[in-house]
């Protein structure tokens, strides 16, 4: 069976196709300013160099994803015969709130419910509710799911997910920790688990998904436990131009002196703010150890700060599990950035982690780079959230 994966951002839109006899990716693509002047559509078939470019007005999701299934059937550029080729669409959805503890078969009443959780996700969700409207007018009698990137997070214990305000808000509006990224923890989860020849179930670990958007996950026995993203994905780690966790008194301080709203507080603790606002360089990882090489101060401390941070959280979920089997770095920074995970790693031997620095020369590619003698193993896996929405999508239209 080939399934088609789909992630819709409010204006973009990124796809595969999958065949899932051997998990191989068959083509990929990218749509870029949908309802805007501009729209572009890039496709790339696996294993020709030349890509499809299709430049054309895209009003909305629906005909950007019109243009999608064009490419999909391309004599020369496509990758099935006609879409009755593909069994299924999964499809990525930011927030599943509290309803949804896994991925699920879109029907009017998930529809509904992934709308109830607009209020959460007010960026994403609408965007990926389009998506599946749009495959469902285009593709009617094919199967849709959804796969939350909040689900992984649900099997947190209210100890990890509660927020220490007053408990009506939790009541009132779902004000509570639900963490992201959770499609790419569990998928590392499932590795790590295969790596160490354990089941996931009996496996425990430290996901540490580091990218533009960073996230940890403590997963204990195969189960989330704790995650460092929040309500939204602004809580935890410092981030690309996102701050993490701060004192939430410095809102009102700031705000205060400099005459901002709540709204204009909201754009520079997630825009400004992180790599970007430390550095003054940029929010990109590259270009700030670009500039803390050639010795600016303030880019190696917007370095150091994620270091630290990322230790913090190691350390805290260390205790909170009283041990792991593996720390494990994934996403872009984590699977490329040799420096960072060596000083991620530096002097954690009290916690039974020794990095092996020669075995950490290596990007993106599955590995152990942890040294022989290390309690702790580390392992380096790059991530594949559209391999496990496909996984679940075939597992749920096959009904395994
Ligand atoms: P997103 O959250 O957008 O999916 P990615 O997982 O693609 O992000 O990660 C992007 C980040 O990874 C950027 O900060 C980028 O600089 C960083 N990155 C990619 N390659 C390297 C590298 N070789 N060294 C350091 N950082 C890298």
């Amino acid at each position: 069976m080939k399934i088609l994966v789909i992630n819709c951002g409010s204006s973009s839109l990124k796809y595969q196709v999958l065949n899932m006899e051997d998990h191989s990716l068959l083509c990929k693509g990218l749509v870029e300013r949908i309802a805007a002047d501009g729209s572009v559509l890039t496709h790339t078939k696996i294993g020709l160099d030349e890509k499809k470019k299709v430049e054309a007005p895209m009003a909305d999701h629906t005909a950007a994803i019109s243009y999608v299934l064009e490419a999909l059937v391309d004599p020369k550029f496509g990758v099935v015969a006609s879409m009755d080729e593909i069994g299924a669409v999964g499809h990525r959805v930011l927030h599943g709130g509290e309803a949804f503890t896994a991925s699920t078969l879109v029907t009017p009443e998930v529809e509904a419910a992934i709308e109830d959780c607009i209020p959460l996700g007010p960026l994403h969700n609408p965007a990926n509710l389009m998506g599946i409207r749009a495959c469902q007018g285009l593709m009617p009698n094919t199967p849709q799911v959804a796969v939350f990137d909040t689900a992984f997070h649900q099997s947190m214990p209210a100890e990890s997910f509660i927020y220490p305000l007053p408990y009506e808000y939790y009541e009132k509006y779902h004000v509570r920790r639900y963490g992201f990224h959770g499609t790419s923890h569990r998928y590392i989860t499932l590795r790590a688990a295969a790596m160490l020849g354990k089941k996931p179930e009996e496996t425990s670990i430290i996901s540490c998904h580091l990218g533009n958007g960073s996230s940890l996950c403590a997963v204990k026995n195969g189960k989330c436990y704790d995650t460092s993203m929040g309500l939204t994905p602004l809580e935890g780690l410092e981030m690309g131009t996102r701050c993490g966790d701060i004192d939430p008194a410095a809102v009102p301080f700031i705000a205060e002196r400099e005459g901002l709203s709540f709204k204009d507080m909201d754009t520079i603790m997630n825009k400004k703010s992180g790599l970007l606002g430390v550095s003054g360089v940029s929010g990109d990882a590259r270009d700030v150890e670009e500039a803390a090489n050639a010795g600016n101060y303030r880019a190696q401390l917007a370095l150091d700060i994620f270091t630290h941070r990322v230790k913090h959280y190691i350390g805290a979920y260390i205790a909170e599990m009283n041990g792991v089997d593996a720390i494990v770095f994934t996403a872009g920074i984590g699977e490329n950035s040799i420096t960072s995970r060596e000083n991620i790693c530096r002097d954690m031997e009290a916690l039974g982690i020794k990095i092996d620095p020669e075995k950490n020369k290596v990007r993106g590619r599955e590995c152990v780079i942890s040294a022989d003698d290390s309690p702790v193993k580390i392992l380096l896996i790059p991530t594949n959230e559209e391999l496990m929405i496909a996984m679940d999508t075939y597992d749920i239209v096959t009904g395994k």
